[in-house]
């Protein structure tokens, strides 16, 4: 099975997923903003069993999320792109920066968490389906 790689900007650090996603979500919480630089984030969730291979050098950096537990992400130390990450609550997932597959043919989201800090412009009514969780 080819699965899809994931990189940083350097492209030192890389993760390769297998399947398809569990879930993918875009996040538009104001953590999200300042992790990325951008109005949203878009995750995609795996079994951590999926990801087959991680190479490369990592650093990682923890908060504490909303529910109460704690995610820690895993960013390069060199060009800083963060590329996964864990969630305390969800055992067994990965959750990876979608940007970082650079794959424009991605699956679309299917859940939007924190619409109440979308920025308004930004308009999902592309994606009829999609789930809007607080
Ligand atoms: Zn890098
Ligand atoms: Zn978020």
């Amino acid at each position: 099975m080819t699965g899809r790689q994931a990189s940083c900007a350097c492209g030192q650090l890389r993760v390769t997923c297998e399947g398809e996603p569990l879930r993918v979500s875009i996040c538009h919480c104001l953590d999200c903003q300042r992790r990325t630089g951008a109005p949203f984030s878009m995750n995609a969730r795996f079994a951590r069993e999926a990801v087959t291979r991680i190479e490369g050098v990592s650093r990682s950096f923890t908060r504490q999320g909303d529910s109460g537990g704690t995610v820690t992400f895993n960013f390069c130390p060199h060009c800083g792109s963060t590329i996964y990450w864990e969630l305390s609550g969800v055992p067994g997932v990965f959750a990876v920066a979608v940007g970082a597959f650079a794959d424009p043919k991605f699956p679309a989201p299917r859940v939007s968490v924190y619409g109440i800090r979308r920025h308004r412009w930004v308009d999902l009514g592309g994606l009829p389906d999609l789930e809007h969780l607080d």
